[in-house]
């Protein structure tokens, strides 16, 4: 018997489809209800659990669920959130809190992003403990708050306040990996190692005031248009990270050797630019977030009334640092991009791993690589960011892993966050049955 065909466990499509009917839009994010649920879940299934929330927020729940292991491998934790984002102004075929099934697929928000990977941690977490077979090491389960606003009031809470919970913990799965990826009739896996690190910078853009109706050059408001185009033109010169090169270097062997040209120039800062020139607009956009720090204005301000020239412009920059890269080094890239009249102030700053920890990527690509024959798992850095951050400020290290097989037509992760969320169902059970896998085989 497979630990995937336990008794008394619910089908992957079910609980998929209880944890979508939850509303859990974050903001304004009250996972409550769906901790409330899980709870209810473990509890019938004799999983040992607690719900945990900050003291000011008590509809800001997490869940925490332990099962025993036989001592033979550390803990292993599986993380995930229970949050979504929302669906306001978008249009949807199917309604987002239906978890509807049509077309081979469970739709609703979330169903990627990310309770379809919650649902095979929670399968396979029950599963474990019905089975008569204990796993290696315990088994936890994190089913967090907030995550899709920075995990302050989830994944942060308990990591500061409860860390003992995740005592002698190495390795967590989490989301962002695992599923296929097409390129030029080759399937990928990319598997989550590393993510690149937030530092929001506030620039106050100096100059003289004065009347609307009169004529005025070099102003604030100028100023920051100039370096608003300057940050189109000139960006943050490419840096070669190892997952970065680990990534391509697993790509070369598997694609051709046209491909493999570019793939290795782009491992040479000197000639990045044109082998991402060479890989095509779509390739390009999706791999140049992993060559270099980036600085995008995302917020502008000034101006109160409508005949007075302000004195000050505030522009607010999201920058995302490699691991490695610094605050000031992306501080530095700012000021030769404002130039002067201008002031700088770092709002927000989250330290990152500085190098990557990949000791856990062979396990899992043998376990991929033999559940889908003739594909390649390679190392992934994303450009944003997830809870990960918070779990290895006390030395946790995550692998993006939910895997999902999918067919070449359906581009996953053009579905994170839009409308229209859907997983196919062949890709719920086959990340399900994996995670099975991955979890019975663990060893640390
Ligand atoms: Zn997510």
């Amino acid at each position: 018997m497979s630990p995937t065909d336990v008794t008394g466990v619910p089908s992957a499509v079910e609980i998929l489809q209880r944890l979508i009917r939850i509303d859990t839009s974050n903001p304004p994010g009250n996972e409550r209800e769906c901790a409330l649920w899980l709870k209810s879940f473990l509890d019938d299934h004799g999983v040992a659990n607690q719900i945990l929330h900050p003291p000011e927020a008590p509809h800001r729940t997490s869940v925490v669920a332990r099962v025993a292991g036989r001592g033979e491998a550390p803990p292993l934790l599986l993380q995930g959130h229970m949050d979504v984002v929302s669906v306001h102004g978008q249009r949807w075929s199917h309604e987002p809190f239906s978890g509807d099934i049509a077309d081979g697929c469970v739709w609703g928000r979330g169903a990627v992003d990310m309770k379809g990977g919650l649902t095979m941690m929670l399968h396979a977490l029950i599963s474990a403990q019905r089975s008569e077979q204990p796993p290696p090491g315990d088994l936890i389960l994190a089913a967090v708050a907030d995550e899709e606003l920075g995990g302050r009031q989830g994944a942060a809470y308990l990591v500061t306040e409860h860390p003992h919970i995740f005592e002698s913990v190495k390795h967590a799965f989490g989301e962002i990996g695992g599923f296929t990826v097409h390129i030029r009739g080759q399937r990928f896996y990319p598997i989550m190692v590393a993510e690149k690190h937030i530092c929001r910078i506030r620039v106050t853009f100096l100059g003289d005031g004065g009347h609307g109706s009169q004529i005025h050059s070099d102003t604030a408001m100028s100023r920051a248009a100039r370096a608003l185009r300057r940050m189109e033109r000139r960006h943050p010169p490419f840096k070669i990270v190892d997952a970065t090169r680990a990534m391509l270097e697993g790509m070369m062997g598997a694609l051709g050797a046209r491909e493999a040209v570019a793939l290795r120039m782009a491992l040479n800062p000197a000639t990045t630019g044109m082998a991402l020139a060479m890989m095509g607009d779509k390739v390009a956009k999706m791999l140049e977030p992993m060559f270099r720090d980036t600085i995008s204005p995302t917020i502008i301000s000034g101006g109160q009334q409508e005949n007075a020239i302000p004195s000050e412009v505030q522009v607010l920059l999201d920058c995302r640092l490699l691991p490695g890269s610094s605050q000031s080094d992306i501080v530095r890239q700012v000021m030769s991009l404002v130039g002067d009249n201008a002031e700088i102030y770092v709002e927000r700053y989250e330290d990152g791993p500085p190098t990557v920890d990949m000791t856990l990527m062979p396990y899992l690509a043998d376990l991929i690589e033999t559940a889908d024959p003739g594909s390649k798992a390679i190392p992934y850095m994303v450009a944003g960011g997830t809870d990960a951050k918070w779990f290895h400020h006390i030395g946790i290290d995550t692998y993006g892993f939910t895997p999902m097989r999918l067919p070449a037509d359906l581009d996953l992760m053009a579905l994170f966050h839009a409308a229209d969320e859907r997983i196919p169902i062949d890709a719920l059970n086959f990340g399900t049955a994996l995670m099975h896998k991955a979890i019975y085989n663990y060893r640390g």
